[in-house]
């Protein structure tokens, strides 16, 4: 075991963080919760993956539920195609391993979802299978370690810093060495203000030693988010709201929305018309009231700037063709909500 490995390991033997999915090695809990874990803080998962964990239990309790059900399970944590894969990969567990996550690197990762990172942090955390698990929190120690000056978003840096760890992973402690960096890189080590005095490696870290920390990880700016407009229509009628349930492939998949219009044009009445023309297209009769709401919600690569207008309808309500519907309002909580559009109907 080198010098670096054995430092790590005892700081966490006294640091580690008590999280629930850490508590009995269980290769599933592992699997739902660093799916759950990426792009996502550890607080706001808590309390998400011990309610899912409470509904699906096991691989095959997972396997065998509704695609919209477990949909629910994620609502509020966005970047619902991972849920997607999850519940594909269950399936294929369940399939092929009669409900047992395959225990090697080939066949894990030819599940729906898993690719290196993933495979890596269940192979080792569950069996202490000899794998890395190089999320962003590695690249970020790894590049301050040895001050490495490769944009950490490339491919290359990301096959050298994965090479650096396995040379430093120690027999038999890979997965509590993988996890050690883990918990460094978020608590210690972490982006804006590291916390180097009290860091375990701080004699090892070049970019310490050098008083270069602020130099490291190296990466490229990345593009801001695209800003898009959107006029979105509450109409209600009868204690019934109008939803529309969105493409099946894309941005929040087979979720359920408000009527809404995309707009570049400023000008207020124009905004309107074009939102009318939404229920026109359906034979509805609607006017299109005053702006209620505004919300905004920020993507990778979108950022949405949404206007809610209070619509009503000029005649009775008449049926609406698929992928339209009415629901009642008071059962609005049921349904899958495309991200912010959660927000507008909150009791
Ligand atoms: S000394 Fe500072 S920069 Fe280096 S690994 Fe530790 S926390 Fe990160």
């Amino acid at each position: 075991m080198t010098s670096l490995s054995a430092k790590l390991l005892s700081w966490y033997k006294e640091e580690k963080r008590d999280l629930p999915w850490r508590r009995d090695g269980d290769p599933y809990k592992i699997w739902v919760s660093e799916i759950m874990l990426q792009q996502t803080r550890v607080d706001t998962v808590i309390p998400y993956f011990q309610k899912f964990l409470a509904r699906f239990p096991s691989v095959s309790s997972l396997a065998e539920a509704d695609e919209e059900e477990v949909l629910t399970y994620w609502q509020g944590l966005g970047y619902y195609s991972r849920v997607r894969n999850l519940h594909e990969g269950a399936r294929q567990v369940a399939a092929q391993y009669g409900g047992i996550i395959p225990d090697n690197l080939q066949a894990i990762k030819k599940l729906s979802g898993i690719g290196d990172y993933t495979a890596g942090a269940i192979l080792s955390i569950a069996h202490n299978a000899p794998c890395p698990a190089v999320d962003g929190n590695v690249l970020r120690v790894f590049s301050r370690l040895y001050c490495l000056t490769e944009d950490i978003m490339t491919a290359k840096a990301k096959k050298n810093i994965t090479e650096i760890v396995k040379r430093v992973l120690p027999a038999g402690r890979s997965g509590d060495f993988n996890q050690a960096v883990m918990d460094l890189g978020a608590t210690v080590c972490t982006p804006a203000s590291p916390r180097c005095p009290s860091c375990p490696l701080a004699i090892d870290c070049q970019a310490y030693q050098k008083n270069r920390v602020i130099d490291f990880p190296v990466k490229r700016s990345a593009r801001p988010p695209r800003p898009t407009q959107l006029a979105v229509g509450l109409l209600e009628h009868n204690g019934s709201i109008l939803i529309r349930r969105r493409p099946a492939k894309g941005l929040l998949a087979s979720m359920w929305e408000f009527p809404t219009v995309e707009h570049v044009e400023q000008d207020e009445m124009m905004v309107r018309e074009n939102l009318r023309q939404v229920f026109v297209f359906l034979g509805l009769d609607v006017n299109v009231g005053s702006a209620q709401q505004k919300l905004t919600h920020t993507f990778s690569h979108l950022k949405w700037f949404m206007t809610v207008y209070d619509c009503t309808m000029k005649e009775a309500r008449i049926e609406v063709p698929c992928p339209w519907r009415w629901v009642e309002k008071r059962m609005a909580h049921t349904i899958t909500w495309a991200g912010p559009h959660a927000k507008i109907v909150q009791p």
